[in-house]
């Protein structure tokens, strides 16, 4: 199965990031984040699932699983909770928290990575004697292209 150039070159890179720590991308790994990064939307483990299935028929749930364990670990992939979906994120060299901004109206998810924002949460945390292991911020609203008060600004 190929996918498009641009997803081809991430999955290279995302290659050589694991590589880099030792770990593997292996083909079905490869397969499970190509799949993702290709997706226009972020994507949920059952309509992975199907996906994989029409060049590896015998997969199953926990394949699909797995191999999404790997890449959250990595952070080549985060979940975002409130879709019970999957997004590539191939731009960093390490594993960060991750913000995400959720289009009510046309469902489009953009990942902000802003520092501030994550340590601001840990500072306000730590003041309660918490210690925050693993933080995902999601705000939902409209995005530029759906909020009339933005188009108007425009025009
Ligand atoms: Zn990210
Ligand atoms: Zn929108």
């Amino acid at each position: 199965m190929g996918f498009s150039p641009r997803t081809e070159a991430l999955l290279d890179r995302a290659g050589s990031i694991c590589l880099g720590r030792g770990a593997r991308l292996t083909d079905l790994r490869r397969q499970v984040l190509g799949l993702i990064l290709d997706a226009n939307a972020p994507t949920g483990a059952y309509d992975l699932l199907d996906r994989l299935r029409t060049t590896r028929h015998g997969a199953a749930p926990p394949t699909v699983y797995r191999a999404l364990d790997f890449l959250l670990e990595h952070g080549l992939v985060h979940r975002v909770e409130r879709l019970s979906a999957f997004i590539g994120c191939v731009a960093h060299e390490e594993a960060h928290a991750a913000q995400f901004l959720i289009c009510r109206n046309c469902g489009k998810v953009t990942e902000i990575d802003d520092h501030g924002l994550a340590h601001a949460l840990e500072h306000a945390a730590r003041r309660l004697g918490f210690s925050v292991g693993n933080a995902t911020i999601e705000a939902e609203g409209l995005c530029a292209a759906c909020d009339p008060q933005q188009a108007a600004a425009c025009h």
